[in-house]
């Protein structure tokens, strides 16, 4: 197996910070660097004391570097791979922990040297919280991170990025860049349309009304709120990144909302029965 001197960090907030967390002392690298742009992160990295050096510029944070994690918004990643590619070494990985896949590697295919080994990964992990100080060790324990990388690349660098994500607890499944925005579209990217939305409906609402709905707010209620509180920058990027997949999973969705909608117009218990007992399965096998 390769061995890693130097990994690098480019954007560390919640995925990153928590990615090093639990990489720390487990002798996967001999040292590790952090790029952030603002002044303000810097310092808070400094105090988090969870990596060995913090930079301010693009060029000393991949020079030395053998393995690079980009993690910032989706729609940064064009201008982060354009700043580091011409300082990266010969033989340097790149990975990233973008939500979406499809579309940052047709960048990375433009824009990376030929001898780079770009491994576009997703771990399936995270929270509402953003930034370093919102990082935790064990947020990828049990978790899935999906790889999507092309077949040109190097095996001894897949392996390098699928022990990465053991080593913090994850199972490693590899697919196509398309499949996994189709897949992440419905369970990930239009529930949060939905959250968003819902939580928007209420903010909407005459002040009285919006006064009660938050005050008898039902947990059901409650949980879309958590996921309406999801990063602003982010999720505006991922929407817009996965524009084709999340249309075409709208669609199949909104025809089965218009079923439900239709079902109650008629009182159709059996259909609404029928459905929700089918949705209760569904909960009990993601819980064992
Ligand atoms: P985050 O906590 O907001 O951190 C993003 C980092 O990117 C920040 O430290 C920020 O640095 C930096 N950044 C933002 N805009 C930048 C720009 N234009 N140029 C350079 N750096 C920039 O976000 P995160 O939750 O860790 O998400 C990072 C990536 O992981 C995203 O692509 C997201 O799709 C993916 N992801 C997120 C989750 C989740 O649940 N949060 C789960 C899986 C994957 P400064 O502080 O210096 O501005």
């Amino acid at each position: 197996m390769r061995e890693i001197q130097t990994i690098s960090f480019i954007g560390i907030g919640l995925i990153n910070s928590s990615l090093v967390r639990d990489l720390k002392g487990r002798s996967f690298y001999k040292s590790s660097i952090a790029y952030s742009r603002t002044n303000k992160t810097r310092k808070i990295l400094k105090k988090l004391k969870i990596v060995d050096k913090v930079v301010d510029n693009y060029e000393s944070a991949v020079n030395q570097a053998d393995l690079i994690v980009i993690g910032v918004p989706v729609a940064a990643f064009s201008n982060v791979i354009k700043k580091i590619s011409p300082h990266l070494k010969k033989d340097a990985i790149v990975t990233d922990v973008g939500s979406v896949k499809k579309s940052l590697i047709r960048i990375a295919e433009k824009v990376l040297p030929d001898k780079i080994d770009f491994i576009p990964g997703h771990p399936i992990a995270g929270t509402e919280k953003s930034g370093p100080q919102s990082g935790f060790k064990g947020l990828f324990k049990n978790g899935y991170c999906i790889l999507t990388p092309s077949s040109k690349i190097k095996k001894e660098s897949l392996r390098v990025v699928i022990k990465m994500w053991n080593l913090v607890g994850m199972k490693v499944d590899t697919m196509e860049a398309d499949y996994h925005d189709m897949v992440l579209a419905i369970t990930s990217h239009i529930p949060h349309i939905i959250a968003y939305s819902i939580v928007g409906t209420v903010s909407n609402l005459e002040k009285s009304i919006k006064k009660e709905v938050i005050k008898y707010a039902a947990s059901g209620f409650k949980d879309f709120t958590r996921i309406a509180a999801s990063d602003p920058v982010m999720w505006r990027d991922i929407l817009l990144l996965n524009k084709k997949s999340i249309l075409n999973m709208l669609s199949i969705f909104k025809k089965d909302l218009a079923k439900l909608e239709q079902a109650i117009k008629e009182e159709d218990s059996k259909f609404l029965y029928n459905l929700f007992s089918k949705t209760r399965l569904i909960r009990k096998r993601i819980n064992t």
